[in-house]
């Protein structure tokens, strides 16, 4: 950290700050120019946290140069880490497709979105069964028989699923069905329910907050590893800005910028990001292209009876198309497209205390 002194400031309120920084067992630096007087701080940050430097007469900025998160860092690990979900990984080295129905509606809708989802190559299913809707009358998912319909389509066609948990209270009953947990965009800074899936042995897709910064998206990644649980996968899907055309604006920066700041691997919704079917697989051309690790995309079988999400879910006709897409821009792009086969050995090491 570094306190920035007025034009003007006294030695007075130098000392003062230097006196405050010691007194929590900090050492100070002090660098008088011409003009300005800087005092460079060295510690641990959290000593000087409680300190309202800001508010000390002669000081005029107080700027932080390291990182508040630490062990989802890539100063703490530089290699980039794989994620286990059941048979499947989601690496640096891949292109992890990710897909399945929006909503679990019914056992037939969700075989068949799934089917769709194995055929064009998706090595994770995905589906919601606790669905965090915006409007109360909305459909809220099937809940637990909804889990169960995942746990036999899962089964049946040999893939791991992640399904969306909303609140703390069923993160238990979540992760007894699901590969993998996922945290949505309206959660993410839901501490007490980042700490429970932390802790439910499980990995987990943390979506990115729809107005939230990249530093809070990986803080609230960090707020998971400090449970134990390393096994964490960014997802960006969209922000909201000014701009109504697309129902949220995919920050594709996003994905360069998460990767120089952490070694967690980072994936693209391109369905809750454009909210159109004609825009999923030009933003997944966006995805691969700037680096992703994996796209996550919504599937319907007849997706004018949807009951949530119809006008973004790809159809049948669609998901050829996104099979030769992935496959194309992947190989551009240097990776391989992710298969049960380049999965790699399984490290449990990284996960949370519940781990089985
Ligand atoms: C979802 O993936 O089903 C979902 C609700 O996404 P988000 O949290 O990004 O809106
Ligand atoms: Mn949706």
């Amino acid at each position: 950290m570094v306190v920035v002194m007025r034009a003007g400031s006294t030695q007075d309120d130098v000392d003062r700050v230097v006196d405050a920084v010691t007194g929590v067992g900090g050492e100070c630096f002090v660098s008088r120019g011409r003009h300005q007087t800087i005092v460079g701080l060295v510690g641990d940050l959290t000593q000087f946290a409680e300190l309202p430097l800001h508010a000390f007469p002669g000081v005029e900025d107080v700027i932080r140069v390291s990182r508040p998160f630490k062990l989802v860092s890539n100063d703490a690990q530089p290699r980039p880490s794989t994620v286990t979900v059941g048979d499947a990984a989601i690496s640096r080295d891949t292109v992890t497709l990710i897909a399945g129905p929006c909503a679990v509606e019914t056992p037939e809708q969700t075989r068949r979105a799934c089917e769709l989802a194995r055929d064009a190559g998706a090595t994770i299913l995905r589906g919601g069964a606790f669905k965090p809707r915006t409007s109360p009358y909305a459909f809220q998912g099937l809940g637990e028989s909804g889990l169960e319909i995942l746990r036999e389509v899962s089964r049946d066609l040999g893939l791991p699923f992640v399904t969306e948990v909303v609140t703390p209270a069923d993160v238990e009953t979540v992760a007894r069905s699901a590969d993998m947990l996922q945290v949505g965009t309206r959660n993410m800074q839901n501490f007490q329910l980042l700490k429970e899936v932390g802790l439910a042995g499980r990995p987990v897709l943390l979506k990115r907050g729809m107005t939230a910064t990249i530093e809070e998206w990986v803080m609230a990644a960090e707020y998971i590893a400090h449970t134990g649980n390393l096994q964490v996968v960014l997802c960006e899907r969209g922000v909201r800005t000014f701009e109504p055309m697309t129902r949220n604006t995919l920050d594709v920066s996003a994905v360069p910028v998460a990767q120089s700041l952490t070694h967690l691997p980072i994936v693209i919704d391109p369905s809750h990001s454009g909210g159109k079917r004609d825009l999923v697989l030009p933003l997944i051309r966006a995805a691969i292209g700037v680096g992703a690790d994996g796209v996550i995309v919504d599937v319907h079988p007849e997706p004018e009876r949807a009951l949530v999400d119809g006008p973004q879910a790809l159809t049948a006709e669609d998901m050829a198309e996104l099979r030769s897409t992935v496959t194309t821009f992947a190989r551009a792009a240097g990776r391989r497209v992710a298969t049960p086969a380049t999965r790699g050995p399984v490290d449990r090491a990284g996960w949370g205390a519940a781990a089985d």
